[in-house]
């Protein structure tokens, strides 16, 4: 037997190491190794690919990454009692797995990395959008990453998706869908994980564009994207009115209405404004 046959069930894991969950980690576990396998697959094919995962815990994940053929797997993980479990994983799969104790806000994960890379997280929610946003928005595109497999709670898995003209849509999905191709391939309810929580996830799996969907400057497209979803209840005559003095002619000239508002436009008229506005700050 080798890899994951000769793994205990995670529910033995989590007795022997003693892996209560803790509620200010964002500790909800998932146990079952069909389902983290299934996650796993969303990935797609991962046998030429090095996996970033944030947040392996007991290593439901994890084991699901590597059973399905992951060439290699970085786990970086803030809970030091997790390791002892990481440990006999990484031993199950010799050479496949590498384990880093800490923060994955604080650490650059890109020295023990090798290209191709793909990204597999299920992570606390807050720190999972921060990360989200960070991946995002790196200096230069395409970035680090070919995919995010990332499993997010229900209402920010549709804020990443959202169309214009519904309530999600926002920042959020702008970010996403400007140089990525955002889909949710997985709905999970509460009693997936242990302890449940109180509300449904889903699984978001982004494939990053080779270069964006429209032209537009990354800065100008996010003050005019921040300024318009500040105050998305005013028309955007109003709300980007601060960021130059004839905006109703930059609205215009994009193709936008001046009495819109920012929920009503799409990613590409966005983009076009952007480039207005960058020419008129350049003129
Ligand atoms: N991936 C495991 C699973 O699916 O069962 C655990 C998921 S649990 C929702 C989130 C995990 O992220 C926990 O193990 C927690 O300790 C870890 N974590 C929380 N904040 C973190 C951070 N800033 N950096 C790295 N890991 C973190």
């Amino acid at each position: 037997m080798s890899g994951i046959d000769t793994l205990p069930p995670l529910r033995d894991v989590i007795a022997t190491h003693e892996l209560s969950a803790r509620k200010s980690l964002g500790q909800n576990f998932l146990l079952d190794l069909n389902l983290t396998a299934k996650i796993a697959r969303q990935a797609g094919d991962m046998s030429e690919c090095d996996v970033l995962e944030i947040g392996p815990g007991p290593g439901g994940l994890t084991r699901g990454l590597l059973s399905e053929g992951a060439r290699h797997v970085l786990s970086i993980e803030k809970d030091a009692r997790c390791l002892p479990a990481l440990a006999e994983i990484a031993a199950a799969y010799p050479g496949k797995l590498t384990v880093i104790e800490g923060d994955a806000l604080d650490i650059d994960p890109l020295k023990h990395l090798t290209p191709p890379i793909r990204v597999a997280a299920n992570l606390p929610y807050n720190v999972g959008t921060e990360l989200l946003v960070r991946w995002l928005t790196p200096p230069t595109w395409p970035p680090f990453w070919q995919s995010l497999t990332l499993m997010f709670q229900r209402e920010v898995a549709l804020r990443i998706v959202a169309e214009p003209g519904s309530k999600a849509y926002g920042r959020l999905a702008l970010l996403a869908q400007w140089r990525a191709d955002p889909r949710i391939v997985m709905h999970l309810p509460p009693e997936a994980f242990t302890p449940a929580p109180k509300v449904s996830s889903a699984v978001v799996h982004l494939t990053a564009l080779p270069e964006p969907r429209f032209p537009a400057d990354p800065a100008v497209l996010n003050r005019v994207v921040a300024a318009g979803f500040n105050q998305r209840r005013k028309m955007l005559r109003a709300s980007l009115k601060g960021l130059a003095p004839d905006i109703e002619d930059h609205l215009r000239t994009a193709g936008i209405k001046p009495t819109d508002r920012a929920e009503q436009i799409p990613l590409e008229g966005f983009c076009a404004l952007a480039r207005e506005i960058e020419k008129a700050n350049k003129a």
